[in-house]
């Protein structure tokens, strides 16, 4: 009788969009013994943080018709909306948390067709080592996984912890509406898409109090248009001259504001490229000075929501303004928030009854125990637009100059080597391209390449 071969260990960490797709797809192409850890934070296996909402004004900012989570099938989901009886119309932004439904949906049903045993682990990962035994991952809960191959896609971090209490949100996502009066002011740090969720669930429960989002620049997302053709010139390689050829391509294109969402899409095919091609510097002017103006063009609000956007602003009871805001004191009835204001350049105090930070969701990341460990270890930066893994543009973990075998990571904080890896049809690529790196060495018999 001839001894199985040992299972080859394969652990990916964070079950968001990312995970989630990694996983169904090792799990579809493993053919030789393995074992599968699954390790979330937050315990849910699928949606993670963007499609964790259940709420049904939070939409998706992309259309069903581009969103399928198996590159091969550009229709997968718009059939699975159709079994589940929904309009299954290609053109819709749908609730984000009927996508997390259908992220879920995938994982089980790979994990059911699979011989590949799937473990699911609910833990935070807090640090991470890799050596000749293979990649270990240290856990909150004091465990420790090894594996051959170990995959990381933490995308925006762990949950922050609430404040007890407290009028000062730091998640957003947190259940904090429900305990909002419906006459409170809510005064918003941030004023993109996040922003844009919040003021709308705080309507849909019935609040009539003022809300205030302060951003840099004070920039509201454009509104989602029709799909456009792709531009077959390229942009040229330096930062300047492709922001002045994104000046030229939007003036060409006539009306102003439309023509902006235009230029950004026709460029978004060579942003990744584009972005290899910057140097430090360059990388460190665009976070500094052009990402605000990119964001609100490339980040676009479905429809629906720029609809009811209008009308807030229309009724003065949204305001966004431009400007800076301190360190808020709390007491027992409101936050002061020290405010400089960009235009006037003038100082005062801004007093609300709540303070919601609704900037830059990579923050939790920032704050998280692995991604100190990940820096101290050369394995991820910390820059002025957060943590950056030190990935190459196949997803494998550099440390220096050299490979380290068998640690991928993907999603947002793998932007230094891929440019924007921020959405799904970006993600959903690059996890392909992974799992096909990894599903090869098991397969042919090697634990790690
Ligand atoms: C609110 C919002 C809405 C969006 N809407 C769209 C959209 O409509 N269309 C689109 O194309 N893109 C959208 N995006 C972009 C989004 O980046 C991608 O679509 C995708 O969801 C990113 O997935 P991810 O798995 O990389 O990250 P995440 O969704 O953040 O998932 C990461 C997972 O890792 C877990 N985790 C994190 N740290 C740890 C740790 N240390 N230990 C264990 N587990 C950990 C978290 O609990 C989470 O479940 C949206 C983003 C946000 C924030």
């Amino acid at each position: 009788m001839t001894a199985r071969p040992p299972a080859v260990r394969i652990a990916v960490v964070g079950a968001g969009f990312a995970g989630t797709v990694v996983t169904a797809r090792l799990l579809a192409a493993l053919t030789r013994p393995a074992a599968l850890t699954l390790i979330d934070a937050n315990g849910r296996f699928g949606p993670g943080l963007a499609y964790s909402t259940d709420h049904p004004r939070h939409l998706m900012n992309t259309r069903a018709g581009t969103v399928s989570a198996v590159p091969v099938e550009p229709a997968h989901f718009t059939q699975w909306l159709s079994r589940q009886g929904a309009a299954a119309d290609e053109d819709a932004f749908v609730p984000r948390g009927v996508y997390g439904r259908y992220l879920s949906e995938l994982l089980d049903v790979a994990a059911s067709r699979s011989d590949i045993p799937l473990s699911r682990v609910t833990a935070e990962a807090i640090d991470l080592v890799a050596d000749s035994r293979g990649v270990t991952v240290r856990l909150a809960s004091g465990d420790a996984i090894t594996a051959d191959h170990l995959v990381l896609c933490v995308g925006y971090g762990p949950r922050l912890p609430r404040r007890a209490g407290s009028r000062i949100v730091d998640d957003p996502w947190s259940d904090w509406c429900d305990r909002v009066a419906p006459g409170d002011a809510v005064l918003f740090r941030g004023s993109g898409l996040t922003m844009v969720d919040q003021a709308l669930r705080l309507v849909a429960n019935g609040h009539r109090g003022r809300m205030l989002a302060v951003s840099r620049r004070g920039l509201l997302p454009t509104t989602q248009t029709a799909a456009i053709d792709t531009l077959a010139v390229a942009p040229p390689p330096r930062l300047r001259d492709a922001v002045r050829w994104l000046r030229d391509t939007a003036a060409a294109a006539g009306d102003r504001r439309g023509a902006w969402r235009s230029a950004v899409d026709a460029l978004r095919p060579h942003a990744q490229k584009l972005w290899l091609g910057f140097t430090p510097a360059e990388r460190d002017r665009f976070a500094r000075h052009v990402q605000p103006y990119w964001s609100v063009h490339r980040h676009r609000m479905p429809p629906a929501a720029a609809e009811q956007i209008e009308r807030l602003l229309g009724d003065a009871v949204l305001k966004v303004c431009a400007g800076r805001l301190g360190a808020p004191e709390e007491s027992a009835a409101a936050v002061c928030v020290p405010f400089t204001s960009r235009r006037r350049r003038s100082s005062s105090v801004l007093r609300a009854h709540w303070l919601v930070d609704c900037s830059d969701p990579q923050r939790a990341l920032a704050a998280s125990p692995l991604s100190f460990a990940l820096v101290a270890r050369g394995l991820a930066s910390a820059g002025p637009a957060g943590i950056a893994f030190r990935v190459g543009s196949d997803g494998v973990f550099r440390s220096g100059a050299d490979a380290v075998p068998g640690l991928y990571g993907l999603g947002p904080p793998g932007r230094d080597a891929l440019g924007e890896i921020t959405a799904i049809p970006e993600i959903r690529e690059q996890a392909a391209r992974v799992a096909a790196r990894i599903a090869e060495a098991v397969n042919n018999g090697s634990a790690v390449e």
